[in-house]
């Protein structure tokens, strides 16, 4: 695929606080987008359609895979989660620097797709922090929560095979990061 802007993938285990550090990143650049996932999970409270998610019936979403409109879909426990392809090709053909929010399984195929993805995984400073976070955040019952905590054991085994590794043991520094990786990415694809 050719393009003017970097698609970039954030990865990490769900509480991680890859939304939060997007947004602060975001913030302070402003040449970033983030790219909107199709998913048949419920609207937490504050979260709007088209910002956050598009919010979809599990047959609306099969009808967005069977017209090829995703990228890449996944199963995530119990909902399913998907990139719409059009949005990330127009954001990127306009020069924008897209970042998909995403789990490994989708992680692993957009790599495939686009090899000159910049992929980058974000981690807890300890597991117990995580799990804190998980249970302190409040939007999920019990059963999801531990649910979420085992996929975020086997995620995190996937750390090694990303890029770049963040440690989110404090947000602005991690935003900082995440923007100084942009920087350098573009540099280097600039001088190439
Ligand atoms: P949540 O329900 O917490 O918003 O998302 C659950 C997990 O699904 C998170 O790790 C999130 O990054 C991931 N996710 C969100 N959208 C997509 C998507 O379009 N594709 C894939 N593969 N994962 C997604």
């Amino acid at each position: 695929m050719s393009h003017k802007g970097l698609l970039v993938i954030l990865c990490g285990p769900s509480g991680v606080g890859k939304g939060t550090i997007l947004n602060k990143a975001m913030h302070k650049n402003k040449n970033i987008r983030l790219s909107v996932s199709a998913t048949t999970r419920s609207p937490r409270s504050g979260e709007e359609e088209a910002v956050n998610y598009y919010f979809k019936s599990i047959r609306d979403f099969k009808k967005m895979i069977e017209k090829d409109e995703l990228v890449e879909w996944v199963e995530y426990c119990g909902n399913y989660y998907g990139t719409p392809k059009r949005h990330i090709e127009d954001l990127l053909g306009q020069g924008y620097d897209v970042v998909l929010e995403i789990e490994v399984e989708g992680a692993a195929r957009i790599k495939n797709k686009y090899p000159e993805v910049v992929s980058v995984f974000v981690l807890p400073p300890t597991f117990e922090e995580l799990r804190t976070r998980l249970a302190g955040r409040g939007t999920e019952d019990s059963e999801v929560i531990e649910k979420r905590i085992e996929r975020a054991r086997q995620e995190i085994e996937h750390a090694d095979k990303y890029d770049y590794i963040i440690i989110n043991d404090d947000i602005d520094e991690a935003a900082d990061k995440l923007n100084c990786i942009l920087q350098a990415e573009k540099l280097t694809v600039e001088r190439n």
